[in-house]
């Protein structure tokens, strides 16, 4: 204790007064002990001090006490003034008796003019809280009146609960918070206030609307791009119709040897053509997710074969043995996408043509049980050709990938047809992977889960029209009308179904099309759908209100677009099916078919 507080009590007990106060000493062992003392001078009958008497009380503890509270309330005044969340507290009517320094700057109201008012008349748009109390009325299952009550039942839950509030601040404007709503109790356990802690978070708010906008404007971006290569690839078709179906029949009707070749070198042309079209388009449509599967019961083992004899010339031109073992392979028939099965084993099986030299080209197919009537089907396809380096193998399956430059321009490809039949093989729910060895050949195997099915009775499309029949027209007669702007596609269709005996009327429009439906009655409308004037939708559409669906003939869809919303919005518009251009004889053969049973 300091000389001048000495000099003070004795100036006082030296007038013979009597001083209070403590005293603080230290204890032999160093310990610091405090005292109350009271000091009480005894003054004789001349004035004389004579003696001081001190009563002396350990107030120790009480001090240390005193301290420590005045330590947490140093710490709580640090806290308060420190954070940078607004810290309100409130009376459990809603009366504020803490304002942070924080909670002045967020909300632009100072301190003394917020202590003693309610938080909810000043700070709370009345409808959020009405709003508040019918979510706390859902929660709780009881009725919560607008207001305080909605913090008293949250708070008598003994909840914790982090909320996002809108506060109004002084200026008016809204500021966006998460609020965490504490209850406090007193000592006796009844609830005596609220203790709200804010944060801002209008920039989180900002930024999360920012990225929302942008995920949109990158999904709307992506759109037009598929939007846009499915145009193009449907401009492309369009005129590829034409020179498939063109050379096709003059490959019917040309003997000479020499203009054979010749036709035989656009055919193959064109269909290589084709194929990166279908590529590019299958490409945009994974990466838009937009494709769907369509599951139709087929058999793996036929359809295998099928595939096979489309590309035996290939092999068969290379000395390239091709082979299928599929002893392993208990079921044949399963439900699943007949297309999308055939596309990703055709690709394996052309690369591994294509990429082998000389040896074999085998396919495996193994089938495991995995639960009732589910199997895990296996493809492999193993060659002898020129494998793949080790740290290639899992960039095949990206998009645009080819080993090097050199392969690519040996032996052609858009480097996309593994990435497709990975996407497909995702969509199908497998896997596809590759095994490989430069020099002595490579292994390529996907999987995919598929229900067992029933086998049908392929009398109807396989073996009936297995073959081109040119009296098909006489068996199977139908009256048949072709709606097709398009001069070249409308010569290449009426050329296919010349060829197997239909002789078709031909209109170049909508409007034509309900004309002639007015005097003559047909079979069968094969409806291009993007026409001048009344387009093919809108045709049908008023072709159906017009004779009603029992008397309409039966419309099939030509589209060169084979995005799923084209044929969504074909069915849409009341057609019975969809053929695709360019025009496989096979299909149309089919649908043909279809229609002479329909109308018997
Ligand atoms: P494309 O064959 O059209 O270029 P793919 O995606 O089907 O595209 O194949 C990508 C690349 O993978 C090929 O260019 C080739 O380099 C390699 N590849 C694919 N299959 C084989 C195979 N069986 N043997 C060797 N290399 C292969």
């Amino acid at each position: 204790m300091s000389d001048i507080f000495f000099s003070k009590l004795w100036k006082t007990i030296s007038k013979g007064m009597v001083w209070r106060g403590e005293i603080c000493n230290q204890s032999k062992s160093g310990k610091l002990i405090w005292l109350d003392t009271t000091i009480i001078p005894s003054i004789d009958s001349t004035g004389k001090i004579v003696r001081y008497t001190a009563i002396r009380q350990n107030a120790t503890e009480r001090k240390l006490l005193e301290t420590q509270l005045w330590a947490m309330n140093e710490m709580q005044r640090a806290i308060l003034a420190g954070a940078n969340y607004s810290i309100i507290s409130t009376d459990t009517q809603g009366t504020i008796q803490t304002f942070n320094q924080a909670a002045e700057k967020m909300l632009g109201y100072p301190a003394n003019e917020m202590i003693g008012e309610k938080t909810f008349l000043i700070l709370h748009d009345p409808k959020e809280i009405t709003k508040r109390a019918e979510l706390l009325t859902q929660e709780l299952k009881i009725p919560v009146q607008p207001g305080l009550e909605a913090i008293v039942a949250k708070a008598r839950l003994k909840q914790e609960d982090e909320n996002e509030w809108i506060y109004i601040r002084k200026d008016g404007t809204e500021l966006p918070v998460k609020v965490s709503t504490t209850a406090i109790y007193d000592k006796n356990g009844i609830l005596s206030g609220f203790l709200g802690i804010s944060r801002d978070i209008s920039e989180s708010n900002r930024i999360s609307k920012e990225l929302i906008a942008r995920k949109e404007e990158a999904i709307a971006a992506s759109k037009t791009k598929s939007a846009f290569l499915a145009n193009m690839s449907h401009e492309i078709r369009t005129p590829m119709n034409g020179i498939i179906g063109m050379t096709h029949l003059l490959l019917t009707e040309t003997h000479e040897s020499n203009n054979v070749e010749k036709l035989k070198i656009i055919q193959n042309c064109s269909v290589s053509l084709l194929e990166l079209i279908n590529d590019i388009l299958d490409f945009s449509k994974l990466e838009a997710e937009k494709i769907e599967l369509e599951m139709t019961p087929f058999s793996i083992h036929s359809v295998t074969l099928e595939m096979m004899e489309l590309l035996k010339p290939r092999a068969s031109e290379k000395g390239i043995q091709l082979v299928y073992q599929n002893a392993d392979h208990p079921l044949s028939w399963i439900t699943g996408d007949v297309t999308r099965f055939k596309q990703i084993l055709t690709n394996l099986v052309a690369n591994a043509i294509k990429f082998t030299e000389s040896g074999s080209v085998e396919i495996f197919s193994t089938a495991t049980h995995v639960a009732e009537k589910e199997w895990k089907i296996q493809f492999s396809v193993k060659d002898t050709g020129i494998g793949i380096p080790e740290d290639v193998k899992n960039k095949l399956f990206l998009p645009f990938s080819q080993v090097d430059a050199s392969t690519t321009r040996r032996f052609g490809g858009s480097g996309l047809g593994l990435a497709i039949s990975k996407g497909l093989c995702d969509k199908m729910g497998g896997t596809i992977s590759v095994e490989s060895e430069v020099g002595k050949g490579s292994t390529f195997s996907f999987t995919f889960n598929a229900p067992e099915a029933q086998p049908l009775n392929s009398t109807s499309d396989q073996n009936a029209f297995a073959g081109f029949d040119p009296e098909m027209g006489k068996k199977f007669p139908l009256r048949i009308l072709i709606a097709e702007d398009n001069q070249t596609n409308q010569l290449v269709i009426k050329g296919l179904l010349g060829k197997i005996g239909y002789y078709p009327d031909l209109v170049s429009n909508g409007k034509e099309v309900l004309d002639i439906l007015e005097k003559k009655k047909y079979d069968l409308v094969l409806m291009d759908c993007h026409m001048p004037d009344i387009d093919g939708f809108e045709a049908t559409q008023q072709i159906i209100a017009k004779l009603g669906k029992s008397s309409c003939p039966m419309i099939f869809a030509l589209s060169a677009s084979k995005m799923k919303e084209d044929i969504d919005r074909c069915y849409a518009s009341g057609m019975n099916g969809f053929l695709e251009k360019p025009i496989v004889i096979r299909s149309l053969i089919k649908v043909l078919f279809e229609c002479s049973q329909k109308i018997i």
